[in-house]
This record gives structure tokens, C-alpha cells and sequence, in this order.
């Protein structure tokens, strides 16, 4: 199992150390704790509900979750 691999925001080709077959990454975004926190000083700073609701909409602002779309198994994030 090779644990050296950088997962970047972009799909990335490789072999899948789960099913061993060559695939390329499925990406799934999810907010990270770094969109939760902007949102909470947007929400102070803004004092309007708008406002904290932007980084959920910017898609840098979240983590990138790479998967095998083969066997569908978690494979890494890449984190801003
Ligand atoms: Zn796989």
C-alpha cells in the first residue's frame, strides 16, 4: 500500500491499493473545518446571515475527498 501519494483538487490517476486496478479518483467535496470557522468570523464580522453562508458556496473552501470509483473506498483529501 503506497501512502505517498499527494492528492491534489484535481482527479488523479493511479492504482487503487484496495482493488490493485489502475482508476482515476472520484472527487467528493465536503465543508471543512476551515469553511466552518470562515462562516463564524463571516457571521461576526458581516452580522448578517448572507455573508456566512459564502464559503459553503466557494468550492476552495471545502476539502476534496478522493475516492476509487471501483470499489468506492476513501482513498485521501486534499485539504487547502
Ligand atoms: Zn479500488
Amino acid at each position: 500500500m503506497t501512502t505517498n501519494i499527494r492528492y491534489g483538487p484535481d482527479p488523479i490517476f493511479m492504482t487503487c491499493p484496495f482493488c490493485n486496478k489502475p482508476i482515476t479518483t472520484v472527487i467528493k467535496t465536503k465543508p471543512s473545518k476551515k469553511t466552518h470557522l470562515l462562516a463564524l468570523i463571516l457571521c461576526f464580522l458581516g452580522g448578517c446571515c448572507c455573508c456566512c453562508l459564502i464559503p459553503y458556496c466557494v468550492p476552495s473552501c471545502k476539502d476534496k475527498l478522493h475516492y476509487c470509483p471501483r470499489c468506492d473506498t476513501y482513498l485521501g483529501t486534499y485539504a487547502n
